[in-house]
């Protein structure tokens, strides 16, 4: 091979890495070496069995100095993965790391032409050559550094929000946690055991919930949500507003004489609408903080003008009917977002008899009915006519598993493991119980849970069916349940009467996820949670620069998983603003002032709020604010005048690359923009 850098004109080395069989099973690699070696400006190409590694990195670099490259080309994996790695070994070596160009192998042509290896390998040059195109025209860029607020937003209260909260603290950082409730604590708090060790949730929860009351580093702002969010990682500015308790919490005792005396009243949400609140109330006896909130919804002073004994009873004068939201702003440098899940609700679909037939009930409502400080005080009750069942049945992956467009195709991960639980504690609460469970295969994946499920499926008086149950009937005189269904192990259709159903209801992503994510500027995943940046290797990152997901949030977990998920989370966090500054990537959006006309375009479309019009001497201009540039290009590709470049994706460096998958490299193409060849 010759040297065909030419004299002052690119010199391109060009890495073809066979990612194993990956890349190399479907893909002749050193074929595509070699013809890359014809390319213009191509002054040495190689071929590595893995390119990332350090055999792999280490030849790189020897490339680029023996050679003398001004820029390198990997042609590899997505750059989603290994992007951040190799601008780092050609920085290493001397390189501008925006002088380094990946072109997607593996993804792009390896894993969608399995079993042709001759055309494979045909599209792996094309793919080169335009790689090499595009390594032509790129140009250095310096990332620009800023500051740091060693302040973290933690959005959610529930175990993930509380651990994460925890553990900055703890690093000391300073957090300010919101959650929309009255109280912290999640969903954990509603249940009464937790699989498979049999801890009773609250104990385990509860004294982390004071430990947050008492950390000084904490700021909780409880009966609250973030309105909006400005800024960038770094340096993030938020509103929140504070709903108004019509309690005065620097007042409150929380010694609840006002419940006591008070009239008004509603279904407690607390208790899966099983028990009754006041209108004015705490969620849960441990609700921290331990400060009585008033629901206008069900207070008859809110309602008729009338009543007020609450504020005649309490004995610290706490209660304030005029009180009103506030507003509050913070700057901070990251966010932690700890938003958790919603129940399935099965009767959305009509599934199963759900709020149709009285004796169908939902796992998280039986939990509140075991739970001795429910609204039952521990004694399941069924609902028709308050007696103990003695036959129960429970549907597996109700709201999951399931393909049909009005349910969920994801599995929730914890309905097999609470069932385990759930018949367990039924056996120790009553010895005559029969339970039988309906599944369709067993999920018990965790540590210590496959020897949890053969302890709970070997206790007499437990049974497990395989088959998905077709048909629910309610007979009108006893109300109980008949399940008919197909016992695939049988291999028989069967109907049984139970006293008792209890639906395994699945996770869906919270109310109000869609929005927050919208707010945020982070994605989700085709499931509705939010989506992690890369499922192995960063898990609790997003897109979004210093905004960071843990537990429920980002999909279905147990607890020791939501809490893994959050100690992650809060070390990321803690790991960015311990740095002291964040690097700005240059690939931003530029405005040409000279062809700006000002016409707002850009300002409207941007997803991050980067654009903004500014008066200047020659009339209104797009600024496109750094900090907050994406460099997602959507201004670009609509500014009616052309004004807008995003450096690193300038119309020459894709015009070059486009031209060179037409045959005839280096033909100009035609393309809209106006620029002929
Ligand atoms: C019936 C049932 C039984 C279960 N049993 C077990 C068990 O035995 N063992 C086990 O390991 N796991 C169990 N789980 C799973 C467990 O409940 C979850 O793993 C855990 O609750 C996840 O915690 P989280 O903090 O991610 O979410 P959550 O508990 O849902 O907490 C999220 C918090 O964020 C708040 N929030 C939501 N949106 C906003 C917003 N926009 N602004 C502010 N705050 C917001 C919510 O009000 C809530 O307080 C069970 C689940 C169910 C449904
Ligand atoms: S005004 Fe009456 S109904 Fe309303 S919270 Fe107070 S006591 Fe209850
Ligand atoms: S490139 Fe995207 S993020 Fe940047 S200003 Fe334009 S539209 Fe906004």
């Amino acid at each position: 091979m010759g040297d065909r850098g030419g004299a002052g004109g690119p010199r391109i080395g060009v890495f073809v890495c066979h990612c194993g069989s990956n890349i190399g099973g479907t893909v002749d690699c050193p074929a595509v070496a070699e013809y890359a070696t014809t390319l213009e400006n191509v002054v040495v190409a190689r071929a590595n069995i893995y390119t990332c590694s350090t055999v792999g990195q280490e030849e790189i670099k020897k490339q680029i100095r023996e050679h003398g490259l001004d820029r390198i080309v990997v042609a590899s994996c997505t750059p989603r993965l290994h992007e951040a790695t190799f601008k780092r070994v050609g920085e290493e070596a001397g390189l501008n790391p925006y002088m380094v160009h990946m072109v997607n192998l593996r993804e792009q042509c390896s894993w969608v032409h399995q079993g042709d290896k001759e055309r494979a390998t045909e599209k792996a040059k094309e793919l080169v050559r335009m790689g090499v195109a595009r390594a032509r025209m790129l140009e250095p860029l310096t990332a620009q550094e800023l500051g740091v607020e060693r302040r973290v937003l933690v959005i959610g209260g529930g175990i993930a929000g509380i651990q994460a909260s925890l553990d900055l603290a703890a690093q000391g950082l300073e957090v300010v946690l919101v959650e929309r409730l009255p109280s912290i604590g999640g969903r954990m708090a509603q249940l009464d055991k937790t699989f498979p060790t049999g801890d009773c949730a609250i104990c385990v929860l509860a004294p982390k919930m004071v430990e947050v009351l008492h950390t000084p580093g904490i700021r909780l702002m409880t009966y609250s949500e973030v309105r909006e969010v400005a800024g960038h990682a770094g340096s993030f500015d938020v509103r929140i507003e504070r709903k108004p308790r019509y309690v005065d919490e620097s007042k409150c005792v929380g010694c609840g004489i006002c419940a006591e005396n008070c009239p008004g009243g509603a279904p407690s949400e607390f208790d899966m609408g099983i028990g009754r609140r006041k209108a004015i109330y705490v969620p849960f006896p441990q609700a921290a903080p331990l400060k009585y909130t008033i629901d206008p919804a069900s207070c008859i002073h809110f309602k008729t003008g009338k009543c007020g004994l609450c504020r005649k009873n309490c004995p610290t004068g706490a209660i304030d009917f005029e009180m009103k939201p506030q507003e509050v702003r913070v700057r901070v440098g990251a966010i932690i977002v700890a938003t958790g899940f919603d129940p399935y609700t099965p009767h959305v679909h009509g599934y199963w008899g759900y709020r149709e037939f009285a004796n169908v009930i939902t796992a998280l409502e039986l939990e509140r009915m075991i739970n001795a400080s429910g609204p039952t005080r521990g004694e399941v009750r069924r609902p028709s006519d308050g007696a103990a069942p003695k036959r129960v049945a429970f549907i597996q992956c109700v709201g999951s598993r399931n393909w049909k467009a009005t349910s969920n195709k994801y599995c929730s991960r914890v309905c097999c493991m609470y069932t385990m639980k759930l018949a367990q504690l039924l056996k120790e609460h009553y010895q005559d119980i029969s339970t039988s469970v309906y599944y369709i295969d067993i999920r018990a994946f965790g540590k210590g849970f496959e020897e949890f499920y053969h302890r709970v499926r070997s206790m007499a008086g437990v049974e497990y069916i395989r088959g998905r149950p077709a048909r629910l009937t309610e007979d009108p005189r006893t109300k109980n349940i008949t399940i008919r269904a197909e016992e695939t192990l049988l291999n028989k259709i069967t109907e049984r009467e139970f006293d008792l159903v209890v639906l395994s209801i699945g996770m869906v992503p919270s109310e109000g996820t869609e929005a927050l994510g919208r707010m945020l500027g982070i994605p989700r995943s085709p499931d509705g949670f939010f989506q992690e940046v890369h499922p192995k290797l960063r898990p609790v990152d997003t897109s979004r620069d210093g905004v960071f997901i843990c537990g429920c949030a980002q999909g279905p977990k147990d607890i020791p998983d939501t809490v893994a998920q959050a100690k992650a989370a809060a070390s990321s966090a803690a790991a960015m603003l311990a740095r002291g500054k964040v690097i700005l990537e240059p690939t931003t959006a530029e405005v040409d002032e000279a062809l700006c006309e000002g016409c707002g375009l850009c300002a409207s479309l941007c997803p991050y709020g980067a654009p903004s019009l500014v008066e200047t001497g020659s009339g209104k201009k797009a600024r496109i604010q750094k900090a907050l540039c994406h460099g997602c290009g959507t201004c670009a590709a609509a500014c009616p005048r052309l004004a807008i470049t995003v450096r690193g994706f300038s119309d020459e460096q894709l015009e070059s690359e486009m031209a060179a998958a037409l045959p005839g490299e280096g033909e100009k193409v035609e393309n809209g923009r106006g620029v002929g060849g």
